[in-house]
This record gives structure tokens, sequence and C-alpha cells, in this order.
């Protein structure tokens, strides 16, 4: 959709009121109370009413949308800009675009936004051929105090205080129609990255398997940590390779740490620790869903509604 067929299609909040009630009724409203599907719509007050027990659920409650203030055409002009644009947004352009007097609303609205593309990729697992690697991607922490950060300053080794440590997973499949002049001899198929508290043989295995499916193939670079890996898929391959050729062993993990870094810094001024893992499953929706063209603003808005109480975990 681009912003010619965006105007036309949601002119007003009216418009955009009817097509959120579509997308509800479609994907169902559920009884908080008693958990009936069954409703009436009253349309005097624009509210749900259960069939059983008679409690009432206003169009925005239990999704995403619940308890914002703005209007439901801000929300549908973010997700418009979040989907379509390849790069993504930054919530201080959206707040000047929308011409909206404070930040904190949009900011708040872009993150929701955000965590709600985080949660439907948390609906899968990766599995094919995974390669798998650490990125250091630059952050600041504004948790911490002075006193801490120059503790911090004086340690080396993986990562710094103004890094994130990340692992980054690829799916591939082998590409058997490989032309001669083609680098790389598999075809991408799926991305996750996730921020590591830290490198741990516990935790790697621990995000491992909570992202990657036992019948996978797991290949990395041989990291010591990285040996928990092999109790929890089905084959791990690592390859001790010197630094520099690392991207022959894992070229699709490489790929996606430098295009990462290339997104979030030009849209982004400066990404708090805290909120790295919203910026990166915001990368990662869109990269897994590079082929879903116009769909993808309805995906997300099916999403902003039904995130709630749709639990299904698929292998992809
Ligand atoms: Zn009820």
């Amino acid at each position: 959709m681009n912003l010619i067929k965006f105007i036309e299609n949601f002119p007003d909040e009216l418009s955009c009121r009817s097509r959120f009630k579509a997308v509800r009724d479609q994907e169902g409203v559920i009884c908080r109370k008693c958990g009936s599907r069954d409703h009436y719509w009253l349309s005097t007050v624009e509210q749900y009413q259960c069939k059983i027990c008679k409690a009432r659920t206003t169009l925005r409650s239990g999704t995403v949308m619940q308890g914002s203030k703005l209007p439901l055409r801000h929300w549908f002009i973010a997700i418009h800009l979040l989907t379509s644009t390849k790069k993504g947004f930054s919530s201080l352009e959206l707040q000047k675009q929308i011409g909206h007097k404070f930040y904190e609303p949009i900011w708040y609205m872009v993150q929701k936004l955000r965590k709600t593309m985080g949660l439907r990729d948390g609906k899968y697992q990766l599995d094919k051929i995974v390669e798998l690697d650490e990125g250091f991607f630059e952050s600041v922490d504004t948790e911490k105090t002075a006193e801490e950060k120059q503790k911090e300053s004086k340690k080396r080794g993986r990562g710094s205080q103004k890094q994130s440590t990340v692992m980054v997973m690829a799916s591939t499949v082998y590409d058997f129609q490989t032309k001669k002049k083609q680098k790389k001899p598999t075809k991408f198929r799926y991305v996750k990255m996730k921020v590591m508290e830290n490198m741990k043989g516990e935790t790697v295995g621990q995000t491992v398997k909570e992202n990657i499916c036992y019948s996978s193939v797991v290949k990395t670079d041989h990291y010591a940590s990285y040996n928990k890996i092999k109790e929890t898929v089905w084959t791990y391959i690592p390859t001790k390779v010197p630094p520099k050729e690392a991207s022959k062993v894992l070229p699709w993990v490489h790929t996606m740490i430098a295009n990462a870094k290339r997104t979030l810094l030009g849209v982004h001024h400066m990404i708090s620790k805290k909120y790295m893992q919203d910026y990166l499953d915001e990368f990662c929706y869109k990269v897994n869903r590079r082929n879903f063209g116009d769909n993808l603003f309805d995906r997300l808005l099916i999403s902003c509604v039904a995130i709630n109480y749709k639990n299904i975990n698929v292998c992809r």
C-alpha cells in the first residue's frame, strides 16, 4: 500500500475504527470475565457485550491499543510507516510527521508495535541449517550510575559497556541451483537476534533451546561456551576459523549483522541497551516478511488485535 492508497483507505478516524472493528470481529472477541466468544455489538456505546455474562468490552480492550489515548489513525499511520518503509522510522520523525505535541506517547506507541513484532516472531523457531554467531551492537546504558560505568570500563574482553552482545541466528537451506557467480552456497530464510545477558554456556544453551528447533543443524565458529549447543540440537558443527575468514563459514549471519547495524545507525541517533531487543525485533520482523509486500500492514494490524491470546509455537 503506497501513501496515496493509505490516505484513500483511511481518510479519517471513522474509517480506521471501522477497519479495526472488522479485524476484531474476524479474530473474535473473548470475554475477560467468562471466556465466552459470543458477543453483541452495542452500536450506541460502541462496545461489545458478552451474550452469557453481559460484561462489556471496548473496541480497544484486550488489544495492543488498550489504554492508549491516541487516535486509531495515529496507530494506523505508524503501522503503515513501519511496514512500508524499508529502513524503518524513528519516533521523533513520526511525531513530526503526525504533528503531535508530545514525544512520549508517540514513542510508547511505536515501542508497543515493536513489542508486538517481537512477540509475533517469538512464536516461531528456526530450523534447517542455522548459522549462529554473536554480534556487538553500539548502545548506551541509561540505567547505570557513573561509578558502575567506570568500573566496567576497566574490564576488557568480549563486548564492552558501550555495546550490547547479540546472538544472531540465520536459518538457511542449501541452494542446489547456485550459479557460479554466486558467493554463498546457501539460501537465506529467516533470522533471529537476541540480546544476551552474558555468553556463559548455560545462557547460550537456553537461548538456542528457545529459538532453534531440535531437528536443526547448527554451524558456529567455535567459541567455548557454544559447547552446550550440542545438547539442544540434532547436529552441531563448530568450525574453527581465524576471525577474518568467519564470513566464509557463516556468510548469512555476517550479512545480517552488517545490515542490522547499518539500518539501526541510519535511523536512530542512539539506542539504549534496555530497548535494543525491541529495535532488533523490528529489524528481524521485517526481514522475515520481506516478501509479504502490501500484506504486511494487515498482518501487523491483525497481530495488534490477536497477539494476547494466540499462543501457537510453529517451526520455521
Ligand atoms: Zn462473559
